[in-house]
């Protein structure tokens, strides 16, 4: 009933509902307890796609407090500068040449060790710290580069709430300007996410940054669930191919090849590069080179964990 369209000044508006559901006595004996609970199962209900009801559950209290805690433990982090860039080399198929870095943001936890950027980046996009955090990676990277030995390009990846700032052109003009790297020598790595929000922002916002003479790659690409409509208009140097389709490609039967050629077609057709990431093992690089795909990235060059990343101290 709720979600049949309204008519409001000749315009049709449709709302929808997520329900999140505690009951007494089980779920709080008090209005206070009781009120967060539900909170808790509306959390999970739209977490969970929205448009459903959830019944509140304990796990979910455990949930909230451990993200509570992250979210603490993040600030601290930013305010002691716990964070650094590890470097990943992208290597070209042509010639085996490193041509760039992707900058990877890690975080040595206190008294957790590291934890991986795919758990605490979500945690900061929510709680509206990946600002900071990627404003720090956005200056670190462009000045660490500054300094290489070799003019090698530096990939640096852009949450899509920090794409969706008006300032975001602005900051990555300060942060070339400041460390005196070559905008050509910069990569922003945006995924497909920042196309559900408003068109015309999102154009404006691509030609702005294209203007700054940078470079711009499409991260984690096949993995979403947006339309290929975008791609008529985003000004992309770049396909990332996401590890996924790598990942048991040489398996025969495996339909994984076929979609990396499919994705490579579509890349040459429209003048794009594509890096096909998640490289681990050498008859991976054969197949991925026969694909045509013109560069690579992976732990090819180390063994997995940290041997393959280059730290501060980089030199080629
Ligand atoms: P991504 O941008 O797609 O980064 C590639 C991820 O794949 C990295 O994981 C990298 O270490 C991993 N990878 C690359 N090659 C291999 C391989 O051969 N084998 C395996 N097993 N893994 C490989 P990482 O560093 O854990 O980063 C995960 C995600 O976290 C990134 O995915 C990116 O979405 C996000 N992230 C990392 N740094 C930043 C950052 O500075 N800002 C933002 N907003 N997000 C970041
Ligand atoms: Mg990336
Ligand atoms: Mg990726």
């Amino acid at each position: 009933r709720l979600s049949h369209p309204y008519e409001i000044q000749g315009n049709e508006v449709t709302i929808g509902c997520s329900i999140g559901i505690a009951i007494a006595p089980q779920d709080g004996a008090d209005s206070q307890t009781l009120i967060r609970n539900a909170d808790l199962g509306l959390y999970a209900a739209k977490g969970d796609g929205r448009g459903v009801h959830r019944f509140y559950a304990e796990a979910m209290l455990e949930g909230a407090r451990s993200r509570k805690r992250m979210e603490e433990d993040l600030r601290l982090a930013i305010a002691q500068g716990q964070f650094r860039l590890a470097y990943q080399p992208v290597v070209s198929t042509r010639d085996s040449q490193v041509v760039g870095y992707e900058a990877l943001l890690r975080w040595n936890h206190p008294t957790q060790g590291e934890i991986s950027p795919a758990q605490f980046v979500p945690v900061a996009e929510e709680c509206g710290l990946i600002e900071q955090i990627g404003e720090w990676g956005m200056r670190a990277a462009c000045t660490e580069a500054a300094s290489w030995p070799r003019p090698a390009r530096v990939a640096v990846n852009v949450s899509s709430i920090q794409f969706a700032k008006p300032h975001l052109p602005a900051l990555v003009a300060q942060a070339l300007a400041q460390s005196g790297l070559a905008p050509s020598r910069l990569e922003l790595e945006i995924t497909e996410s920042v196309f559900l929000t408003d068109n015309q922002e999102s154009e404006r916002q691509f030609a702005a940054l294209k203007a700054l003479g940078i470079r711009l790659a499409l991260d984690d690409f096949g993995t979403g669930y947006s339309s290929l409509g975008y791609l008529r208009h985003a000004p992309f140097d770049k396909i990332k191919i996401d590890q996924s389709f790598v990942r048991g490609a040489i398996r025969t039967g495996s339909r994984n090849a076929a979609i990396i050629r499919a994705i490579v077609t579509l890349a040459d057709t429209l003048g794009m590069e594509t890096t096909a990431e998640g490289v681990e093992i050498q008859d991976e690089i054969e197949l991925i080179r026969d694909l045509g795909c013109s560069h690579i990235q992976g732990y090819v060059y180390g063994r997995p964990g940290n041997s393959s990343e280059v730290h501060r101290t980089l030199g080629e």
